[in-house]
């Protein structure tokens, strides 16, 4: 079987992310989601919701499986027994980083190979970051996620007049 992991800090998953997901999975006989517990960043959601975020938005994706990992991906990878490592390529944006990770993972693996999907054109500008300052402005996304993670954020975040007022707005 060929097994492909795809992945990433989903914090939290996108329609960009679902479609490479979607994607992949119709590559590979399997696609495990990987959530990466510990990313440095800031996070908003924790693994566990991260991980059920994703499942629940990939549920109707029968070979896609999503769970958390902790430490390298080729390692993750190799434990999986992946033959590939699926990364989102959104233009300009990722290249450079995206290029130097795959080098580095072949370095440590060569044995794993990296699969960059193009993103569409429609999630070309769409990241969790920015999606989440627009979320905390109370702007408009609902076209960019998945109905779950609509209903998680606005859950999240407080009510903009509390957020406001909690900054002394
Ligand atoms: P990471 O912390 O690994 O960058 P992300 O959750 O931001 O994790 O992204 C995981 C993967 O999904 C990366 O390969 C990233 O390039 C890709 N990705 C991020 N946003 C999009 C998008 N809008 N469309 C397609 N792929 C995306």
């Amino acid at each position: 079987m060929t097994v492909a992991v795809y992945p990433g800090s989903f914090d939290p998953v996108t329609l960009g992310h679902l479609d490479i997901a979607r994607r992949a999975a119709s590559l590979f006989e399997s696609v495990i989601v990987a959530v990466y517990d510990l990313p440095p960043k800031n996070l908003m959601f924790n693994t566990e919701e991260r991980v059920a975020l994703f499942q629940d938005a990939a549920s109707s994706i029968p070979n896609v499986e999503v769970v958390s990992f902790h430490g390298l991906v080729v390692e993750f990878a190799r434990k999986v027994g992946a033959r590939a490592i699926v990364r989102g390529l959104r233009m300009g944006s990722d290249f450079e980083r995206e290029f130097e990770m795959a080098l580095m993972n072949r370095n440590m693996a060569p044995e794993v190979e990296v699969v960059s999907l193009m993103t569409r054109i429609e999630y070309q500008f769409l990241s969790s970051s920015l999606l989440k300052e627009v979320a905390r402005l109370r702007g408009y996304y609902t076209n960019l996620v998945p109905e779950n993670v609509l209903e998680a954020l606005q859950e999240k975040l407080p009510l903009r007049e509390q957020y406001l007022a909690s900054q002394g707005g």
